[in-house]
C-alpha cells in the first residue's frame, strides 16, 4: 500500500513506497489465539491471552511460545500456542524447510475435548456416514460430524467427483479415516483418532519414513494432484504434503491454519 496521506495531498500519488510499504508483522500470541477461536466457533467462545475459553465455560491454558524448546518436545507435548506457531503455506508445493511441519503440533487436550476420546467411545458416538465420490467410487465412509467435518467432506467429495477422471483417481480407494492409535514418531494421537482426517489412494502416496533412513535432509517427494489439494484447503483441510515429514495422501480438518474463507 502506498502512503495514504501523500496520495490525499498530491494531485498525482507520490507516496513513498519504500517507507510506507507494509511490513509483515509477526503474529502475537493474542493474534494466534484469535485465529483459533475464529476457526472453531461452535466449540470456543474466546480467550483472555493466557487461556482459551470454551462455550461450556472451561478454561484451557494456551501455554507459551518458547523458541528454546526442541522440535521433538513441541511435537510430543504441543501447547495450544505451539499448535498455531508454524505458518501453513498455500499454492504449488515446494520442498519444505527442515522441521517445517505446520499442523503436526497438536494439543491433545484441545482435540480430545473437541472430538472425544476414541479409546473410551467418545469419538464413535459422533460418527456419521457419508458416501465418498458418489460418481466415481461410491463407498460409505464414517467421519465425525463435529465442526461440520462430515458436511465439509461431502462438499470436497462433490468437487473432486467433477475433476478429470485421471486426476480424481488419486482420491480413491481411500486408505482410511478413523484409526485410534498414536502417530509413530510422536506418541500422540493423529487427527485420525478423532475421525477428522482422511487418507486417499495409497498408490499415489509418498511418506517421509519410507525414505528418511536413506538420506538427510529427507528428500521431498509428491505425486498428488494440486487440484485435489486446492479443493481440500478451500474447505478447511490441511495437506500432509506440505510437511518436511511429509505424508502426501493425508488431509485433516485444521481450519485454524487456513485463511478465514476456508472455515
Ligand atoms: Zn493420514
Amino acid at each position: 500500500m502506498i502512503g495514504r496521506t501523500a496520495c490525499w495531498l498530491a494531485p498525482v500519488c507520490v507516496g513513498l513506497p519504500l517507507l510506507t510499504a507494509p511490513v509483515a508483522r509477526a503474529e502475537t500470541a493474542a493474534d494466534l489465539l484469535d485465529r483459533l477461536v475464529q476457526a472453531y466457533p461452535q466449540a470456543l467462545a474466546g480467550h483472555d491471552g493466557d487461556a482459551i475459553i470454551w462455550r461450556d465455560g472451561t478454561r484451557m491454558p494456551a501455554g507459551k511460545l518458547d523458541p528454546q524448546r526442541s522440535f521433538d518436545d513441541r511435537l510430543r507435548n504441543a501447547t495450544i500456542l505451539d499448535q498455531l506457531s508454524q505458518p501453513y503455506p498455500r499454492g504449488q508445493p515446494s520442498t519444505p524447510a527442515v522441521n517445517a511441519d505446520p499442523g503436526r503440533f497438536r494439543n491433545e487436550a484441545l482435540f480430545k475435548k473437541m472430538y472425544g476420546d476414541c479409546s473410551t467411545g467418545g469419538v464413535t458416538r459422533n460418527l456419521v456416514t457419508i458416501t465418498w465420490l458418489p460418481k466415481s467410487w461410491g463407498k460409505s465412509v464414517s467421519v465425525t460430524r463435529i465442526n461440520g467435518v462430515a458436511e465439509r467432506l461431502k462438499r470436497v467429495s462433490a468437487e473432486i467427483d467433477e475433476l478429470d477422471p485421471k486426476i480424481r483417481r488419486a482420491a480413491f480407494p481411500i486408505a482410511g479415516v478413523l484409526s485410534c492409535r498414536p502417530v509413530a514418531d510422536t506418541g500422540r494421537m493423529s487427527m485420525h483418532g478423532y475421525a477428522a482426517a482422511i487418507d486417499l489412494n495409497l498408490d499415489y502416496s509418498d511418506y517421509w519414513l519410507w525414505s528418511a533412513k536413506k538420506s538427510s535432509p529427507i528428500p521431498y517427494k509428491n505425486r498428488f494432484p494440486q487440484q485435489i489439494v486446492d479443493i481440500f484447503e478451500r474447505h478447511g483441510f490441511i495437506w500432509g504434503g506440505r510437511w518436511y515429514h511429509y505424508d502426501t495422501m493425508h488431509f485433516e480438518y485444521r481450519p485454524e491454519l487456513l485463511p478465514p474463507q476456508a472455515r
